[in-house]
Order: structure tokens, then sequence, then C-alpha cells
């Protein structure tokens, strides 16, 4: 076992294989407080790559409703419940020491999939990931218990108070969910034939067909439960993360060079994604980019957060967390920096709230960001996520995008521009 530095647990941990590092990484940043859960996401991926034959069960991209749903069912609740059985009581964050670069969420002192993997005892035995094999009955429903709320009871007169801020009594949220394509991948590291790799130009990790014997120790090894087993050729499948799209190179969206979003981004018709690549150091940290869209919501507002980091595979797709979501049941999905986002984003500074603009205004991939000054428009008296009271000063400043050749692509104000109908053209207008 090789020790690797993982910047979401703030600590090294032990991987099977060396330490090595693609150029880039394809990253994403998902706003859960704007999903509609309309599932349009999950229609486009699956229309792209999962109508034929076997893959009836298979959603590359899927969106569950938290807490209750899942897909498959009770994929994190089943894992938890294992790794707290591995390491009992000591799943812990110590958030004494932080560090903007190398920690910025603390350090994690419990023990990850990787660490637990080789202890475990159970009928399979020891593994390299901690992990388990869902059920066929567990894939069968992809959205089971839609919009289905925890809390509140009718006799505990709890329906009144529940949908108040800083916590709703009585919630529930959506979760986007694709492969997150690890830094370190649980998948990748759990397959007996090496047949899954992680691409050198921009870190997507893909299954090579041919080498796939259908073991499906991937699926058993992904903690995330995104690798799916098809039975009609045997082998695993997953998010290819739109691969001729991110090398600019799509036969209908031309083939320019410039790296378009995949489709599941650029079909949000709720604006809550927001896709890019990183630049990723030799060492594996993150190239300083904070005029890149995505290193400055993670890194440098720290308002997105990986999902589940404790389970070790250092995942490039982050998280706004939901604002009226109880923190214990937050805490525990997205780590010890929930408070900190959430006081981010329920009152955004001036360059936070420009960058917030850029979701889905444009399909091509924004490499940078600049801001253009503007009037004060408005104050706004804000409640923040810990209680405290602020005033907000909102400014109409214009954001613009640049693709990856510094071009132009998209411009936008903090007002947006309306435009009304002359009603003498329009019959409906007023
Ligand atoms: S989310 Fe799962 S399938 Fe995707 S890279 Fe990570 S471990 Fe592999
Ligand atoms: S398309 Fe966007 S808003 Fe609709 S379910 Fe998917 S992520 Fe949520």
């Amino acid at each position: 076992m090789a020790m690797v530095y993982n910047w979401q647990l703030g600590r090294a941990m032990t991987f099977p294989y060396e330490e090595k590092h693609p150029r880039q990484q394809f990253a994403f940043v998902f706003n859960t407080n704007r999903c509609i859960g309309c599932q349009t996401c999950t229609m486009a991926c699956k229309s792209t790559w999962t109508f034929s034959k076997g893959q009836e069960y298979m959603w590359w991209n899927n969106v569950e409703s938290k807490p209750y749903g899942g897909y498959p069912q009770h994929w994190d609740a089943k894992l938890l419940a294992m790794l707290e059985a591995a390491n009992p009581g000591r799943q812990n964050w110590n958030v004494a020491t932080t560090d903007v670069g190398s920690k910025p969420y603390g350090a994690f002192e419990g023990k990850t999939i990787f660490e637990a993997g080789p202890t475990h005892v159970g009928p399979e035995g020891a593994q390299v990931a901690l992990g388990y094999l869902p059920t066929d009955a567990e894939w069968r429903h992809p959205n089971i218990h839609e919009d289905t709320a925890a809390g509140g009871r009718w006799s505990e007169g709890q329906h009144g108070a529940s949908a108040q801020l800083p916590e709703h009594r009585v919630w529930f949220f959506h979760l986007a969910r694709i492969c997150n394509h690890c830094t370190y991948p649980a998948c990748l590291a759990s397959c007996p034939r090496q047949a899954i790799y992680k691409r050198p130009e921009d870190g997507i990790v893909l299954i090579d067909q041919e080498r796939c014997r259908g073991y499906r120790k991937c699926v058993e090894g992904c903690p995330y439960k995104k690798t799916l087993y098809r039975g009609t050729t045997r082998t695993s499948e997953k998010c290819v993360g739109c691969y001729p799209r991110i090398e600019g190179n799509d036969e209908i969206l031309g083939s320019d060079g410039a790296p378009c979003e995949t489709r599941c981004m650029s079909a949000c018709v709720g604006k809550i994604r927001l896709q890019g690549l990183v630049a990723i150091a030799e060492d594996g940290t993150w190239s300083h980019d904070p005029a890149n869209p995505l290193y400055f919501l993670i890194r440098e507002r720290r308002v997105a957060l990986p999902l589940y980091p404790q389970f070790g595979t250092e995942p490039n797709g982050f998280y706004i967390p939901p604002r009226w979501v109880p923190r214990g049941y937050l805490h525990q999905m997205f780590g010890p920096g929930v408070d900190h986002a959430l006081e981010q984003y329920s009152c955004p500074d001036r360059e936070l709230l420009a960058v917030l603009q850029l979701f889905r205004t444009q399909r091509q991939i924004l490499f940078r960001f600049a801001i253009e000054r503007g009037p004060k428009v408005a104050e706004i008296p804000v409640i923040l996520a810990s209680g405290r009271e602020q005033v907000q000063e909102i400014y109409n400043d214009t954001i613009i995008g640049f693709n990856k050749f510094d071009k132009e692509v998209v411009r936008i104000t903090i007002e947006e521009p309306t435009f009304e109908r002359p009603k003498e053209h329009h019959i409906n207008s007023i």
C-alpha cells in the first residue's frame, strides 16, 4: 500500500497505487438549493448513453430525494454503517487545525474505505476498499421516496413552524449525482483486471470494455455506487464524462477544441450546475487559479463541498449545501465545512454573487472570469445561517466568462434585464 495525500481529509492515507495525477481535473459544482428534481439531467444522460438493451436500470446520472431516497437504495446509509462498525465511535473530524491550503476542513481522524477494507471481516473477507454489492432489488427504483420529507409530526404540532430558517423541521432536498471522477477512485483500486484508468489529460475515469470481465469488484468498491453492471455484455459501465465534449470534439457541437459541458450539465433546467477543468500541479495539489470559477467557489470561498469526503476517494463533485436542512445531517454528508459554506451562501459577497450568476449561462466550459464593477442598487437585510443579521450590499456588476482560448463567451449583469412586449403587437401582453 502506498501513502497518498488527500487534501479533503487534511492528511495522508493508504491507497493501493502510487500517487499520479492528471494535468487537469474534470470537476463540477452542484447548488442543491436550486435543484427542483425535474430529472431533465437524468433523461439527457439516459437518452445519450444508456438507452440500449441491458441498460434498463442503468442511470449514470440520478437525482434522489434525501434523506430517504437513494440509487441504489440506502447506498450511503449502508456504507456509513459499515465504516462505523469497522471503527466504532471514531469516525470523527479534528477541526482544531484547519489550513485553507492543505486541510481546509480540518483533519479526518477516522478510517477511509481504503483503510477499513483490508481488515474487513465478513463473508467476502478483506477488501481493497470497504464496500458491498447492492442487490438487484436495490437498483430497481431509481427515484424511490421521491419528495418524501423527514421530521415533524402532526401530533407534536410541528407543521406550523416547519418552514423557517435556519433549519426546517420538515425537510427533504434533491441530491443530483454522477460519477465524481475521483482523485483516488475506489472503482479503479478494486478492479483485479486493471481495466479502469484515469485519463492524464482531464482526470476522467473510464472502464476499458475489452479488459473488463464483469467481476463487479468496481461496483462493490465504489462508495457512490456509480459503476453499474450490464448483464447483456457481462461488463461494468459508468459515466464517461461525455469526453468528446470535454475534448471540444463533439460532432454536433463542433470540433474547434473548445471544451463543452456534459449533457447532464448543459440540460439542467434549475441552473444548479457549473462544470469545469481545474489545473493540477505535479504533486496533486490544485494550482492556484482564483480566476477559475470552480477554483473560486471550492478553494477560495469554500462555498461548495465534497460529497462524503470521509470515504477517502477525494471526489471531484462539489455541492453547495441546502440551507434549510438540519446541520447534523449536512455535517455527515459534506463534512465540517458546512457552517462556513452556508454562511457564505446566505450572504454572498460582491465577487461570489457575481460568480453564482455563471451557472448554466454558457455551454462551453469557462476557464476564467472577470468582473466589471457597477453601481450599488440595493441594501438587503439578511439573516445568516448562524442566525446573525447582516446587510447585504448588491452592486449591478457585470460578470464575463472566457473559454479555453480566453475568448469571451458570456457576459451577464447581476440585475438581469427584462423586456416588455409591446401590447399592440402581442395580445397576451399586460
Ligand atoms: S465515483 Fe465511483 S465510479 Fe466514479 S471515479 Fe469515484 S469510485 Fe470510481
Ligand atoms: S436538471 Fe438540474 S434542476 Fe432538474 S433535476 Fe437535474 S440537477 Fe436538478
